[in-house]
């Protein structure tokens, strides 16, 4: 069995069957990121669009594509034709384009929003205290669908430390989940990489992001 193999097997074996891993799969190979849908994995993630789109042309639907890296608002063009979600939607802008480019396909984009959790002003994502408006003020753009909320916590040198970041932004998708805001459906909560996946689940992810377990580390 290849080391790629291997790795998504023990994850898929350790992690609770309503979580779902998404192969963060930056600087990867098609051949690599193939090697591990033939393990088990169905959703991979993509970074950067310019080097993702040859990727998915190779692969196309043997994966379910997340965007997870920063979109910039005049990129959503590229995104919305190749991808099936944005998990890192942060603003009314990069939401109205998402919507305008998915109109005219007559497709609805499924999007997450991403909380600034450690509330770090030169960090993306939208601060927990703000989420709910900007969840009203997109959630009725057409060819958009809110279906949950991401996050990525702070550079830390210890994953404990993330555990009160990931429990706030729970505690944040429980709220809204229960605030009954129409036309949002509050399925996913995204959060947990390769060093914190187990932590996050704990605290009730049921999407983990997982590039470095699964590939190796990154030779850039
Ligand atoms: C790279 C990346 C990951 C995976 O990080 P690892 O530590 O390699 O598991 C998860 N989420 C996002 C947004 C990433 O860019």
């Amino acid at each position: 069995m290849g080391k790629i193999e291997a790795a998504v097997k023990s994850i898929l074996k350790e992690i609770p069957d309503n979580v779902e891993v998404v192969a963060a799969a930056k600087t990867r190979t098609a051949e690599e990121i193939l090697e591990a849908i033939e393990a088990g994995i169905r959703i991979v993630g993509e970074n950067y669009i310019q080097e993702s789109l040859p990727i998915i042309e190779k692969i196309g639907d043997k994966a379910i594509w997340h965007f997870i890296g920063h979109l910039q608002k005049n990129k959503a063009k590229y995104v919305v034709p190749h991808y099936d979600m944005v998990e890192t939607v942060d603003s009314i802008p990069l939401a109205e384009q998402i919507s305008k480019y998915a109109i005219k396909l007559d497709k609805v984009m499924p999007v997450l929003i991403e909380i600034n959790s450690a509330r770090e002003p030169q960090k993306y994502g939208v601060f927990p205290e703000k989420a709910i408006d900007l969840i009203t003020g997109i959630k009725d753009l057409p060819g958009l669908k809110i279906m949950g909320l991401m996050t990525m916590g702070p550079a830390v040198n210890d994953p404990a430390l993330l555990r009160p970041y990931f429990a706030e932004t729970k505690s944040l998708f429980d709220t809204i989940k229960n605030s009954g805001i129409d036309g949002i459906e509050m399925k996913y909560l995204s959060m947990g990489m390769s060093d914190s996946y187990l932590i996050a689940i704990e605290e009730g992810s049921n999407v983990i992001r997982i590039g470095t377990k699964i590939f190796g580390h990154r030779a850039y």
